[in-house]
């Protein structure tokens, strides 16, 4: 008897939601994080945890498509070449100048994908979606992940781009309405499930854990503080900010409203009260 193998294009995001490998592949490999891995990506799943790893796959017809997926996927990576040497310590050390320059070259090398290969990809990517509710899961989750953590500045200039122009309407607009309103539902189911809550509070203690607290001034009194909120937080304290937006607002500041109450003579009311 043959056996119908299910073969995908699958992605391993670190924790806040980082891709940091494709691949393809059939069964289980997508959850197998030990054989047949490199010393990068071995280094990746020790530091983490082979449970925190955000596992998605992106379902194919057969292996060649996968395999064109996989490549499609890459190429929506960038960042997977940003690759440390081995060795994703504390710091993250970033990969030598030589080994970059190997990376670009072999990015430049290869062909861009044809108008075809675009087709069939996008055709794979819409069906993932409309046919695996794992991939709505996902998205929830790193949707969750990546909130709270900055993208660099070269992100945010392409997506940028990459958005401009693009007012959708009609039947576009509904689409994506009814979209975001399934990751919506998502979410929504993610967070009250026992996993999603453990995942979130283990996160949120990390993203606070980690944060480096800067030294700022107060805007209102001129003390310095410190903040783990540095753009966020402009006064020393709840006092400082107080006045520092009533002075925002125009009002006076540091006076005592009037609030002389009316005498009362000795209780008594006076007449016709
Ligand atoms: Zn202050």
């Amino acid at each position: 008897m043959v056996s119908k193998k299910s073969f995908y294009a699958y992605t391993h995001s670190r924790p806040d939601g980082s891709v940091f490998y494709v691949g393809k592949g059939c069964g289980r490999r997508a959850w197998n994080f030990i054989h047949g891995r490199n010393p990068h990506h071995r280094s990746i799943i020790k530091k983490h945890g082979a449970d925190n790893i955000i596992v998605t796959t992106y379902p194919c017809e057969n292996e060649d498509a996968a395999f064109e997926l996989e490549k499609v996927l890459i190429a929506q990576h960038p960042d997977l070449a940003n690759m440390t040497d081995g060795g994703e310590g504390a710091s993250g050390r970033p990969i030598s100048d030589k080994v970059r320059k190997a990376f670009d070259d072999y990015r430049k090398s290869a062909p861009p994908p044809s108008e075809e290969r675009r087709r069939i990809a996008g055709e794979i990517m819409r069906k993932a979606w409309e046919t695996n509710p794992a991939m709505w899961e996902n998205a929830a989750k790193m949707a969750e992940a990546r909130r709270g953590v900055k993208r660099p500045p070269h992100v945010v200039e392409a997506l940028r781009k990459a958005h401009k122009g693009k007012n959708q309407t009609g039947e576009r607009l509904a689409q994506t309405l009814a979209a975001q309103q399934l990751a919506q539902e998502a979410a929504k189911a993610w967070h009250s499930s026992e996993e999603g809550r453990k995942w979130h509070e283990e996160h949120g203690k990390s993203c606070w854990v980690n944060r480096e607290w800067v030294e700022r001034t107060c805007e209102e009194c001129g003390r310095s503080f410190c903040t783990p909120y540095p753009t966020r937080k402009k006064t020393c304290d709840r006092s400082c900010w107080y006045k520092a937006n009533r002075r925002k607002q125009g009002k006076p500041v540091g006076v005592r409203p009037n609030r002389a109450k009316p005498t009362l003579l000795s209780g008594k009311r006076t007449v016709g009260q």
